[in-house]
């Protein structure tokens, strides 16, 4: 079996985006990215998180071949792909409907500075794309050329579809897509008291400084 470990972690993180409410029925995707053999394992096409076994996982390249598995793979395996193409250090990839980004998605806003958790994205706004069908190539198109444009941005917002978020490691590309989600949250109730006052760029560039030395 090929990428045994990542096969078995896309199963662990189905079920904790699942438990978190990033997700609501079979919606959303993971996927892990082996750049040594250039492969990526990615979870199956329409089974419940709690129903995958490591054995539904397809292997595919990045171009689109299924290389194993019995399964199909997400419709949005173009997608995933466009992050590992443009983003040479990400090894896994989490795209959610969770509720607060995909309502920033639905207004077309980008997720903005209004808490220092939106630092793991790597920027102080994360971009919001225009509204493509899912699981199409011009979608991955789409969020293609926004990696393209904003160099640093680890995530994207899919208009009226939802946020889709890249990291060094799947347990990190989870966290990410949590840490985003909390933002979009404070964003949307401080949209829905006022006008939210966001941190300034000079205060963003030195939270990123103090993010180099945080933790163990
Ligand atoms: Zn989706």
């Amino acid at each position: 079996m090929l990428m045994r470990e990542a096969c078995e972690q896309i199963v662990e993180y189905g079920k904790r985006v699942y438990e978190s409410g990033l997700c609501v029925g079979t919606s959303g995707n993971l996927s892990v990215y082996d750049p040594a053999h250039g492969t990526m394992a990615i979870s199956p096409s329409g089974i419940g998180y709690f129903e995958t076994s490591p054995s539904d996982v397809v292997i595919m390249d990045l171009e689109g071949h299924v290389l194993e598995g019995t399964r199909r793979p997400s419709s949005e395996f173009a997608l995933h792909s466009a992050f590992y193409l443009h983003r040479p250090d990400a090894r896994a990839v989490v795209h959610t409907h969770s509720p607060y980004a995909t309502t920033l998605a639905a207004l077309r806003e980008p997720i903005r500075a209004v808490h220092f958790a939106i630092m793991g994205s790597g920027v102080d706004e994360v971009p919001c794309v225009p509204y493509v069908t899912f699981g199409t190539q011009e979608l991955a198109d789409t969020v293609s050329a926004a990696l393209d444009e904003h160099p640093d941005t680890r995530a994207v917002l899919m208009s009226n579809h939802g946020l889709i978020c890249c990291q060094s490691g799947m347990a990190k590309a989870f966290a990410l897509a949590v840490d985003l989600e909390f933002t979009a949250q404070i964003q949307w109730r401080a949209m829905c008291a006022g006008t939210p006052r966001l941190i300034s760029h000079e205060e963003m560039a030195s939270s990123f400084e103090r993010l180099k030395s945080y933790g163990q």
